[in-house]
């Protein structure tokens, strides 16, 4: 399972960051997932929250923030919302595009009491 194994990447990642701070307990952990970041948003909220409950400090949440893919146009420039992984510019139907962002899977924070 793709999802619970990155719950329990993230978790590792607060653990470092907790282990240099023994006097103080992680209340929450921040995330920034793309839309397109491959990662199915409900699995993985269920998956961290299981990860989080078997931790040190179950008390803790998660806090995901969809992020909106964005897309460009590599012919004419023009910026847009894609409407699929494979974008096509709604402005000269190019499909000679990149995705400029969406697809980031990072922590953004580890939050402590
Ligand atoms: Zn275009």
């Amino acid at each position: 399972m793709h999802e619970l194994s990155l719950a329990m990447s993230v978790m590792d990642i607060a653990s470092r960051q907790m282990a240099s701070r023994p006097d103080k307990r992680l209340s929450a952990i921040e995330l920034s997932v793309g839309e397109y970041a491959g990662v199915e948003i409900d699995t993985f909220s269920t998956a961290i929250q299981t990860v989080i409950k078997s931790s040190q400090w179950p008390e803790a949440v998660a806090e995901i923030n969809v992020t909106p893919s964005m897309a460009r146009c590599l012919m004419c420039g023009k910026s847009f919302h894609p409407a699929s992984q494979i974008p096509e510019c709604p402005q000269c139907h190019s499909s000679a595009c990149g995705i400029v962002s969406g697809r980031e899977f990072k922590v953004i924070a580890i939050r402590m009491l």
